[in-house]
């Protein structure tokens, strides 16, 4: 058994580079909340055509051109291609390529969602800092942290702007979208619906975790439904379902482990995390090794009774 030591003057896994201790650590667990995502008050009464988040009646009359991923989050993927696949379609577009552009929120909306940009942004560059200091790279941090919530909330805004975009043979004219798909970004659908990780990688790969090579958006479908998607950065695939029973989507408990608590990444004894903060969900850690994918997962038993009063730096309330 392996025990997660974060000490309290180590930088927040928050990234927001104060102490741990004096910043999202409280009383031995993590405070983290889901960004709110609601645009700034009063409401505007407005219902822009296009925008995909109308049914709030709180649209601005301007639509907003952005890349359906964000800025930030294109600077950390940098590889250049991005790779659009459903179950009988698949087509790579180079990043920079204008036809990934949506007109599908209101400048409004597209403001109010720009902090799970920011926390997706912050998401991967965890994994690719993560990848470098496995490799030899210096690292500051071992520990990072985010409210899950953010980061599902990240994979249904990609999804529909790919959906509204057709950027696939999936699209508003051939399949459609349950009405609560829109409303997560308001409330969390809870299980078993939300972010699942793959457990197990691809055979000859389990095990290994990639950054590098194309980042891959695949839409999953029940019938003429739109009910999930897996959003892929290299070889490290995670998958958002929101509709119907995940099993039916090659889901289950052999293969996927259903909002994680931890994802911890490891090469002998060199360790690092990423904690997924959910409210009231203790999930299971998941480990992944980088490079041999039969490594034994490290062990700090001896260790583990003088850490005993440090806090468990992936506990949430
Ligand atoms: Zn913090
Ligand atoms: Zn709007």
């Amino acid at each position: 058994m392996y025990t997660l030591v974060c000490p309290p003057d180590s930088p927040c896994g928050c990234g927001s580079g104060r102490e741990f201790g004096k910043c999202c650590l409280k009383d031995g667990n993590i405070r983290t909340k889901p960004k709110l995502l609601d645009p700034p008050k009063p409401t505007t009464g407005h219902t822009h055509p296009k925008c995909a988040l109308n049914w709030t009646n709180d649209c601005d009359p301007k639509i907003s051109g952005d890349h359906f991923v964000s800025k930030s989050v294109l600077k950390v993927l940098g590889g250049g291609r991005i790779k659009i696949t459903t179950r009988d379609f698949s087509r790579e577009h180079s990043l920079d390529s204008s036809s990934l552009k949506t007109k599908k929120l209101c400048r409004r909306h597209n403001s109010a969602l720009s902090p799970i940009d920011a926390e997706a942004a912050r998401f991967f560059s965890a994994f690719v800092s993560i990848h470098g200091a496995l490799e030899g790279l210096n690292a500051s941090q071992k520990f990072y942290f985010f409210s899950g919530i953010d980061i599902d909330r990240w994979m249904i805004k990609t999804l529909l702007m790919v959906y509204y975009a057709k950027l696939s043979n999936i699209t508003p004219d051939t399949h459609n979208l349950p009405v609560h798909a829109k409303k997560m970004f308001t409330w969390d659908l809870g299980s078993p619906y939300g972010i699942y990780f793959r457990t197990k990688m691809d055979s000859g790969d389990e095990g290994r975790f990639r950054v590098e090579g194309a980042t891959t958006v695949q839409i999953h479908t029940a019938g003429k439904t739109v009910v999930g998607v897996t959003i892929s950065l290299g070889g490290f695939p995670m998958t958002l379902i929101f509709h119907g029973n995940p099993r039916k989507f090659g889901i289950s408990k052999e293969s996927h482990a259903y909002r994680p608590k931890n994802l911890v990444f490891f090469k002998g004894d060199d360790v690092y995390c990423i904690a997924m903060a959910y409210p009231k969900w203790k999930g299971e850690d998941i480990w992944i090794s980088n490079g041999d994918s039969n490594a034994p997962i490290p062990s700090n038993e001896s260790a583990e009774q003088a850490d005993a009063d440090k806090p468990d730096p992936a506990s949430s309330d």
